[in-house]
């Protein structure tokens, strides 16, 4: 059976970067940069104080104070200043010419029209030079950098008013089972609440992203095409959710073949998930999840993200957004898949050590409540089945609200 690093390499290869588009820079947030931006100015932009004080211009204790004072925001002053003479600035204001440092006010002394001043102050002490954080020309942002708050401010600060991102993909959710109905306090017999319509949704939003179609199907061959269709139509990626395992009414993958979807792997060597499908048709992408809720999730987070990245100009799979933690007790597993664990990290007190990764009692993949007690999920290999409390496993924490770390 295929592996999941195997897997995971399959989605990246086939996996088409969506096209860009210029967006104003109110939208940008939370995409991922489609160009270099080089600064076409220096930063700061003219030589200016950084403490409230008063510009000197010479080493010295006592000043000759010049009239009038120079506030953030003036126009930059031509005159330039003389030795032994002083005046007035705010943080942020230009320096005048000849400034040989900003004396900060809680060490001078006005006395008549004179300063004095309890510091030995060094030449350019107190003062942002021109082009000190970025020359002009240099480029500050890159293709492949994510969007985020200081991100925007530094593009606002380089004088972007927009700026070119990778589009972000279209997405489509379909739920499958003749068991399934919406949330009811009082489900009819035999019927189960549709939970993967509500948590698949809720994750593709908190990840930015859009859902365009949405539906829940019966397992019926031409319902599930008549939806899978609607749902290639207007998304980039179409995840359905149950129906993909071996059984009589799963119906996944038949219907994938009735539409000209290739199978790209069906099955991989994991637990929970390994029914998962993946399929492509042209450049849309075909999730077939399996409908155990944790099984959905799991392989969501994994498989799902990875690809949105990837579409979204980002070539870096979930996998290698681990980090290490000391197992808070023995585990063991059968057989030859990797296991995602469910597992609760936290550090000590004094935060000075590896954090520690407690696995959730609940392993089976029906149980959603063990899910919301995990944060991360623990990788155990294929090919080991023995794990010793104390020792240092993989895990990858579980960032509902991040599409990138
Ligand atoms: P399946 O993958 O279709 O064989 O479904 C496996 C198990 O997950 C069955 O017990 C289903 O009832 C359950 N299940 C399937 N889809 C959903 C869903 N959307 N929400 C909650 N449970 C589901
Ligand atoms: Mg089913």
């Amino acid at each position: 059976m295929l592996r999941v690093k195997e897997a995971l390499d399959r989605i990246i290869k086939r996996t088409r970067v969506l096209g860009t588009q210029k967006l104003p820079l109110e939208e940008a947030l939370g995409h991922v940069l489609a160009e270099n931006i080089p600064s076409p100015f220096p930063l700061p932009m003219y030589d200016q104080a950084a403490m409230d004080g008063y510009a000197v211009g010479s080493h010295g204790y006592e000043f000759t104070l010049l009239e009038g004072e120079i506030k953030a925001g003036d126009h930059p002053v031509e005159s330039p200043i003389m030795p032994g003479e002083a005046i007035r600035i705010y943080t942020g204001a230009p320096v005048p010419p000849g400034t040989y440092a900003v004396i900060p006010q809680e060490y001078t002394q006005e006395i008549g029209g004179r300063l004095r001043s309890s510091k030995v102050i060094k030449d350019g002490e107190n003062i942002r030079r021109k082009g000190e954080e970025v020359k002009e020309g240099q480029r500050v942002l890159k293709v492949g950098d994510f969007i985020t708050p200081p991100v925007v401010g530094l593009l606002a600060a380089l004088g972007r008013e927009k700026v070119r991102v990778y589009k972000k993909p279209k997405m489509a959710v379909i739920t499958t089972g003749s068991e399934l109905v919406g949330p009811t306090p009082s489900p009819p017999p035999g019927k189960v609440i549709d939970s993967n319509m509500y948590q698949i949704t809720a994750a593709l939003r908190a990840w930015g992203l859009e859902v365009v179609y949405s539906k829940r199907v019966e397992d019926d061959r031409e319902a599930l095409k008549e939806a899978v269709s609607e749902a290639l139509e207007v998304a980039h990626i179409v995840i359905t959710s149950g129906g993909v395992s071996v059984g009589r009414y799963d119906l996944i993958t038949s219907v994938a073949e009735d539409l000209g979807i290739r199978e790209v792997f069906w099955k991989v060597a994991q637990k929970p998930g390994k029914p998962l499908f993946f399929g492509i048709k042209g450049r849309k992408l075909i999730f077939g999840l399996p409908g155990n809720p944790v099984s959905a999730s799991v392989c969501l987070y994994i498989y799902v993200k990875t690809a949105v990245r990837k579409m979204m100009g980002v070539k870096r799979s979930i996998l290698e957004d681990f980090v290490y933690a000391l197992l808070s007790k023995t585990l063991n597993k059968k057989g030859k898949r990797l296991e995602f664990v469910r597992g609760h990290l936290f550090y000590t007190e004094d935060r000075k050590y590896l954090p520690i990764v407690r696995p959730i009692q609940k392993r089976a993949s029906h149980m959603l409540t063990s899910l919301k007690d995990a944060n991360a999920l623990i990788i155990l290999p294929e090919d080991r089945g023995y794990f010793e409390h104390c020792q240092d496993v993989k895990v990858i924490p579980l960032r509902w609200f991040d599409l990138f770390e």
